[in-house]
């Protein structure tokens, strides 16, 4: 039988898009699918769990991670450090499990040349006025981190044709059906099928 292995599913959105809600409320209808935690050098926002939202550590620890190799990707957002850890995904993916990677831009450009079979997936929000009408309503980020990150948005936009799939995020149903769809399709695909399903269908060909 053919080695069992996961799909890596990138998700990436200019920050307050709606990536972290609509994940949420895909990996309630796909329980499956196993999301990274990533490292952060980021203090925890109110009512954000250490290793459940992010690991939390500080400069030092990160740094002596990344000169330990323990990162599939790291990358330098908004004055932090973010990085996905390499261990957990070889391990997820040896064991058949799909995974989703909740990334900035360079980290998914990262995991796509590691991984070039992985599912990018951009989610985009209706415009620029409603995004900032969202981060103002998270209230959770200063005017200043606002607008620093309405302006990579606009930049983020232009890089849309890298991902394999975009998602519109104005209606929030429509959205998530959009991104369960995705990876509905995904494990469909017969080059998954096949291996999921390799004992029924030696019983059931030809070539017995
Ligand atoms: P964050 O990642 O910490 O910002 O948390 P979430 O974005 O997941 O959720 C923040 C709040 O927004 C929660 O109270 C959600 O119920 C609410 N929320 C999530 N999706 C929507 C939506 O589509 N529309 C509106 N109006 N509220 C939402
Ligand atoms: P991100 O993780 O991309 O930064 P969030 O999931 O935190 O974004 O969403 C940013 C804000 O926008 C949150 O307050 C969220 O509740 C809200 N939001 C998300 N999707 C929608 C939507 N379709 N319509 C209106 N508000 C939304
Ligand atoms: P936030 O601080 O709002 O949770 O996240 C800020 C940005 O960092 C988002 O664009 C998010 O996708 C990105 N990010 C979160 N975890 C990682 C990671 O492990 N690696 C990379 N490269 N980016 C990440």
């Amino acid at each position: 039988m053919t080695q069992a292995s996961g799909t890596i599913f990138i998700v990436v959105a200019p920050s307050g898009a709606g990536k972290t809600s609509l994940v949420a409320a895909l990996l309630e209808a796909e329980p499956t699918v196993g999301l990274s935690v990533s490292y952060t050098t980021r203090k925890p926002r109110e009512g954000e769990i250490d290793g459940k939202h992010y690991h939390f550590i500080s400069h030092a620890e990160f740094e002596s991670m990344i000169s330990r190799g323990d990162f599939l990707e790291y990358a330098e957002v908004y004055g932090n450090y973010y990085g996905t850890s390499r261990g957990w995904i070889r391990s997820q993916l040896a064991e058949g499990h799909d995974i989703l990677l909740e990334i900035d831009w360079q980290g998914a450009r990262q995991v796509r040349q590691a991984f070039p079979e992985a599912v990018g997936i951009f989610i985009v929000p209706p415009s620029i006025e409603e995004l900032e009408r969202r981060l103002r309503g998270r209230a959770t980020d200063t005017p200043e981190v606002i607008a620093r990150r309405l302006a990579s948005a606009r930049q983020e936009v232009d890089m849309i044709p890298e991902y394999d799939y975009m998602v519109v995020n104005e209606q929030f149903e429509r959205a998530r059906f959009d991104l369960i769809s995705i990876v509905r399709a995904q494990r469909l695909r017969t080059e998954v099928q096949r291996v999921r399903f390799a004992d029924k269908l030696a019983h059931m060909g030809s070539q017995r």
